[in-house]
């Protein structure tokens, strides 16, 4: 797929090809897309459109990588040796990749730097934890016998990933197999796939031998559902949404392969009178905003006391409406594009859906039109104020700057609400009372709870997943860890 563009359109767009074995290839059909900027319309690079025979190929040189020992048999140093060069060399690269990041995703400029640097600190975390990879020795179940536990690479891995945090979320699942010993094929998102052969080429530059990153792109439904049903790769670690996810999961059962999977949230987060409204404010905020609302985890619906709902959404409202929508490239923007069409149109469909199911809107209200604007695809940030649970924008992820307000009576019923999803990636609880706060954090089904804090308290490493449909598996930490390696069980009989 070839789509003709204007000189001008095209100015500094790179052009990249598929990453296998090693070597850079145009891959098997030749076929290129563009992916425009959503902010603007110019293009920013050209992909390589793939089909199964790249994923295949892709498969072969990292099944080769693995099976030569080469980085599954290296020692820990030099596994971890390579993670830290990863690290090093994404710093001392960070304003080009965030540049690119910026375009491709449409993000501010300064969120995009922040997104390469946190990256560069989960290959330094996990090169930490390559060197610290031990098992238990079991002696006191028999005076005659001794048992081991070793952790093993689990072995290919296949990466499939979203657009929204290109850079993170992939490093989230490479740095963990590559710490354990792991090959690993990519398919980035159509959308972001340049920031992931940027990566590969990092990687590669900081030592991993040929074969143990490929990546390869082209439509998630061959590329990536090639490598969910391969019969040679060993696991598949997958981020997006939960319908893909039952595919994948579907597809991986040929083999019975292992599966990790990120999925998406309606998370609720809820805030106590007793909260300290000023800091609820912003925290609400920030919890559905960031990235234009484009966050698996966006506080998206906001459950609030009754008692101080009125001042609440009265600050809420008045902090949305300073947010400064438009050019990533403008320093003084906190709010980019939406990804692309289809998301503009979901985005717009559900502020319908709010309108015509009778709940009120505070602020916003759909697409943003003017001169500003036009290249563009840009939303206001929106608001809706009497929402039940039972309405369609407070069931189903929008991905977009949306919020629901649900308002509670106590906490038995807040957490009854909160808990009606079919969701439970996150949630959070404003209060300064401490046994609301326990209460709600062991009631809620989220596989992340912050308290009077949104997205993060300052502690990067903890688990991360999903409860019910918004997951399998956890990232990040020792758990994230384990999740590349299989644990075998040696039993020596003595004498
Ligand atoms: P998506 O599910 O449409 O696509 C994700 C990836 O899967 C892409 O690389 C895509 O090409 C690929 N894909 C599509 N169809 C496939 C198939 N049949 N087989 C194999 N791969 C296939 O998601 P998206 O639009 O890129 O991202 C948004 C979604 O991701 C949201 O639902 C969001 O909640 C979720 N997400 C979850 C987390 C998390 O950590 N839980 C983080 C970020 C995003």
């Amino acid at each position: 797929m070839v789509i003709e563009t204007k000189q001008a359109d095209t100015a500094n767009a790179r052009t990249f090809e598929q990453f296998i074995g090693g070597a850079w290839t145009p891959g098997t059909t030749g076929e290129t897309y563009e992916r425009r900027n959503p902010a603007n319309g110019a293009v920013v690079e050209t992909i390589p459109w793939g089909d199964a025979e790249d994923a295949r190929k892709a498969v072969d040189a990292a099944r080769v990588a693995f099976d030569s020992g080469a980085w599954s048999k290296a020692p820990a140093t030099q596994r971890a040796q390579v993670l830290r060069a990863v690290a090093a060399k994404l710093r001392e690269q960070l304003v080009p990749l965030a540049q690119l990041l910026s375009k491709e995703v449409g993000k501010p400029q300064n969120m995009a730097t922040a997104e390469v640097a946190m990256a560069a600190d989960v290959y330094d975390y996990y090169a930490g934890l390559a060197l610290d990879i031990k098992g238990d020795a079991i002696t006191n179940f028999a005076p005659d016998a001794v048992g081991l536990t070793v952790h093993e690479p689990v072995g290919v891995v296949g990466v499939i990933t979203p657009w929204n945090f290109p850079v993170l979320l992939i490093s989230w699942k490479l740095a963990p197999a590559l710490a354990a010993g792991c090959t690993v094929v990519a398919k980035p998102s159509e959308f972001t796939a340049g920031t992931t052969f940027e990566l590969a080429r990092i990687i590669a530059e900081a030592g991993a031998p040929a074969g143990v990153v490929n990546v390869v792109t082209g439509p998630g439904n061959v590329v990536g559902a090639e490598l969910a049903a391969s019969p040679r790769v060993d696991k598949v670690a997958f981020t997006g949404s939960t319908a893909v996810g039952k595919t994948i999961m579907q597809a991986a059962s040929g083999n019975l392969k292992k599966i990790s999977l990120e999925l998406g949230g309606k998370s609720p987060n809820i805030v106590f009178a007793d909260a300290d409204i000023d800091q609820a404010v912003a925290g609400s905020f920030f919890g559905i905003y960031l990235n234009t609302g484009q966050v698996c985890q966006a506080g998206s619906r906001l459950l609030v006391q009754e008692s101080v709902k009125d001042e609440f959404l009265g600050k809420l409202a008045a902090f949305t409406k300073t947010v400064k929508v438009g050019d990533p490239e403008d320093p003084s923007t906190t709010m980019g594009p939406v990804i692309n069409e289809a998301q503009l149109e979901k985005v717009v469909r559900y502020v319908h859906a709010g309108q015509d199911e009778g709940a009120s809107m505070l602020c916003g209200g759909g697409r943003l039109t003017g001169e500003a604007y036009d290249r563009g695809l840009f939303v206001q940030p929106t608001i809706f104020d009497g929402v039940r649970n039972s309405m369609t924008i407070a069931r189903e992820e929008i991905f977009g700057p949306v919020l629901s307000v649900i308002s509670f009576g106590d906490a038995d019923e807040a957490l009854r609400i909160a808990n009606d999803t079919i969701y439970g990636l996150a949630a959070a609880v404003w209060t300064k009372d401490v046994n609301t706060a326990f209460g709600m954090a062991k009631g809620l089904q989220a596989g992340t709870v912050w308290v009077n804090a949104y997205h993060s308290a300052g502690l990067p490493y903890m688990p991360y997943g999903g409860y019910k449909q918004s997951g399998i598996g956890r990232e990040l930490g020792h758990e994230g860890l384990e999740e590349y390696m299989e644990t075998k069980a040696i039993q020596f009989k003595l004498g």
